[in-house]
């Protein structure tokens, strides 16, 4: 009996060092692959190109893992939420949003998350633990699976439950599954990770991959983003920008920024002001996620009013900036708040989806 290994934890590369180890050549990999990814198969009895000895010996030692929603619910913007299982009985859930004649899945990449930003339900209950490579790569699979048309999901974006740059190495693989040809063949254009401003690691991520960069900004003095965000006092607000000038855009390609209003903390025209200056060295465009309060929320969202103000001097400098609304309002689908009715069997939690 062997120690089944998840092929769907390796890459392309390290299945192919993984096989060398055996004599088996690199081209079996790719066979594998398209074989997982392209058409779906989750059995390698199933891979009719490849000997029977072949297919015995990786039955052996090779599992192919997926992920089953427990719980799905649309709602009545069209959004869907899917609540999985994991193995250790741990939850995370993905969320499923309706765009013009495509679909974008919003993946989590931690149970829980460390960075305790003020305004999100999910950093209230901490860190829980790292997702492997094959936890995220299955959120997408199972999507997919369920999809009339799996073409139509075209966009993933790591803003669900976790900080992605705090599981950095695992998040890296599953972004190389995402985007590679013998993976989910995603381009590298639709898909986007969202950080809080781990600093350093946007160094790495830029080395490492070529992924959409989005900042979860909320506010445009230190004092502010202390409050708000407490990992704003190791990479305060200049360093993080220094770190997104860093960043190696492609051409015609846009850091997004993304800016929860609340009430009374970070929505005055003079924040929109100073955001505007402050963004101005860079590539930008702003995300604008009125607040979503929730039961015992210490914040508030603002009036409508506010939220026009605030965009329109951002329009005014020119920058896109767009106003978006947590999807699926009516099943309480924004990041976080599924999984946290399902396990203390009570309704009415949420997350901002600001990754
Ligand atoms: S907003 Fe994102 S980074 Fe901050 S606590 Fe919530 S999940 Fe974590």
């Amino acid at each position: 009996m062997f120690v089944q290994q998840d092929v769907k934890n390796l890459t392309h590369e390290s299945l192919v060092h993984w096989l060398g180890q055996y004599g088996v050549v690199s081209y079996r990999a790719d066979q594998i692959l398209k074989w997982i990814y392209h058409r779906g198969v989750y059995s390698f009895s199933e891979m009719t190109d490849l000997s029977k000895d072949l297919r015995r010996f990786l039955s052996d030692r090779l599992a192919i893992s997926r992920l089953e929603p427990e719980q799905v619910q649309s709602s009545m913007d069209g959004s869907k939420k899917y609540l999985f299982r994991l193995e250790d009985g741990q939850n995370v859930e993905s969320v499923l949003i309706p765009e013009r004649g495509h679909w974008t899945l919003c993946v989590s990449s931690q149970v829980g998350c460390g960075m305790g930003c003020k305004f999100c339900l999910t950093g209230r209950g901490g860190l829980v633990r790292n997702l492997e490579p094959s936890e995220i790569i299955n959120q997408i699979c199972a999507v997919r699976d369920d999809l009339e048309d799996p073409r139509s999901l075209t966009n993933i974006v790591f803003m669900g439950m976790g900080e992605p740059l705090a599981n950095y190495n695992s998040v890296v693989q599953a972004i190389q599954i995402i985007t590679g040809n013998n993976g989910l063949q995603f381009s590298n254009r639709r898909v986007t990770l969202s950080t809080a401003g781990l600093v350093p690691r946007i160094d790495d991520l830029g080395r490492d991959v070529t992924v959409n960069l989005a900042v979860s900004l909320n506010a445009a003095d230190d004092d502010t983003r202390n409050k708000l965000m407490p990992i704003n006092r190791t990479y305060p607000i200049e360093m993080l920008l220094s770190a997104c000038r860093r960043f190696p855009l492609p051409s015609r390609r846009m850091i997004t920024f993304e800016y929860v209003l609340i009430a009374g903390m970070n929505d005055a025209p003079g924040d929109a002001m100073r955001l505007a200056r402050l963004l101005r060295p860079l590539r930008a465009k702003i995300n604008l996620i009125p607040f979503n309060p929730y039961e015992g929320a210490e914040f508030k969202r603002p009036e409508e009013g506010a939220i026009l103000t605030f965009q329109k001097v951002l329009l005014d400098h020119h920058y896109t900036t767009i106003i978006r609304h947590s999807k699926g309002g009516d099943i309480c689908a924004a990041c976080g708040q599924l999984r946290a009715r399902m396990s203390n069997g009570e309704p009415g939690e949420a997350k901002q989806i600001t990754g």
